[in-house]
């Protein structure tokens, strides 16, 4: 069975293209209005087509999150985001305290990670980013 080339998806191409220019494009329905996460072609609220996407901050809290450790490698840590857009995604997280992270941090998408591995990478943010507003 061949991989499911990604670029070919429309939506996702577009949400791929986004994350190369450094945005996150989170969809959002024109019909009721509400955004989803992954990006689909029908809404799952209202099932009307969806071909619109709204530019995110990129930035939320750990919502769940798990480390592995892996032989003579890295750790590594996979997390539920909830987003400031109240969307909740999968993703990895990134960054030199990871075995601290914890639910409830915040986070900001780690645009240079996420365009070289074409998935979704966040970073812990310390607490001088915190009150920060850029
Ligand atoms: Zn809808």
């Amino acid at each position: 069975m061949q991989p499911m080339d990604r670029t070919q998806d429309p939506l996702e191409k577009q949400f791929l293209e986004g994350l190369t220019q450094g945005q996150l494009l989170i969809p959002i329905c024109g019909a009721c209005h509400k955004k989803h996460w992954y990006p689909r072609p029908i809404c799952p609220f209202c099932r009307q087509p969806v071909n619109q996407f709204e530019v995110s901050r990129g930035r939320g809290e750990v919502y769940a999150l798990t480390l592995m450790h892996v032989k003579d490698q890295p750790s590594q840590c996979i997390a539920y985001v909830t987003l400031d857009d109240e969307i909740t995604l999968l993703a990895s997280l990134s960054g030199e305290q990871l075995t601290r992270a914890c639910i409830g941090q915040k986070v900001e998408l780690d645009i240079a990670s996420s365009r070289a591995k074409a998935s979704l990478v966040f970073k812990l943010m310390n607490s001088e980013k915190l009150n920060s507003d850029d």
